[in-house]
């Protein structure tokens, strides 16, 4: 009975000796949101309303239209910009192209989104509407094909769920190039691909700054009436440790 009470003793002693586990921290809280709606965390660039996060390249407000919940671009008014600056970011942006089945392969519903205003995520009418493959949507314009082609016919929604991580530099030099991956209407296109520079048609300043996110207007004279519309961009900068290639 003694030996008993004694172990008890020992046990309760050694529980009590024990460090206070201190408790994991937990990973922030963030609302996922849903197809209309950026998670909590998000920076919203476009939410169905108003176009204060944009500009053109000269500086003027964004002169594409907003109807019913789009963004729509008014073709010939110029490329537009955001005012922020993003380094490594998630990045997620709607669009559905015009029907256009009188135009052929670049021809046919061409925009793209430029991450940091250098490198461009092709957008373009690719439903039945073969071109060069690095040119088609959802390339990594002039560098990589997509993995499969994901797209929906005109006038649909469809997304893009973008992951790029900026060059890393030091002392104003790239030491790592950027990366991307893709995902066009969910499913995997771009799977970590090696940036090889800036795409066509993109400013040349510093690759180690941040800059503007850019929707393009790739202006045809012959299109008259139906133009790419968006909706629902946000994005989400990645921290400096996560922003690691
Ligand atoms: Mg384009």
């Amino acid at each position: 009975m003694r030996t008993t009470l004694l172990t008890a003793l020992l046990i309760a002693a050694t529980a009590l000796a024990q460090p206070k586990k201190q408790p994991e921290a937990q990973p922030p809280v963030v609302d996922s949101g849903d197809s209309t709606k950026a998670p909590s965390d998000a920076i919203v660039l476009f939410n169905g309303s108003g176009t204060d996060e944009w500009v053109h390249a000269d500086g003027r407000p964004a002169e594409w239209k907003v109807e019913r919940g789009a963004l729509i671009c008014n073709s010939g008014t110029g490329h537009i910009y955001t005012k922020r600056k993003l380094g490594s970011a998630q990045i997620h942006l709607e669009f559905s192209t015009p029907n256009m089945p009188e135009a052929q392969g670049q021809a046919r519903g061409n925009s793209g989104v430029y991450l940091q205003s250098r490198y461009e995520i092709q957008i373009l009418d690719s439903y039945q509407n073969p071109t060069y493959p690095n040119g088609s949507a959802a390339a990594l314009y002039g560098q990589y094909a997509p993995l499969v082609n994901a797209s929906r016919p005109p006038e649909q929604w469809q997304t893009y769920d973008i992951v790029f991580h900026a060059p890393q530099c030091e002392a104003g030099k790239v030491i790592h190039p950027g990366t991307l991956t893709l995902f066009h209407n969910g499913v995997l296109v771009q799977d970590h691909v090696t940036i090889k520079g800036q795409t066509p048609g993109s400013k040349t300043e510093d690759v180690c700054q941040p800059n503007s996110l850019q929707l393009q207007d790739h202006f045809h004279p012959d299109v008259k009436s139906t133009f790419l519309k968006f909706r629902n961009i946000w994005a989400r900068p990645l921290t400096s440790a996560a922003a690691k290639n």
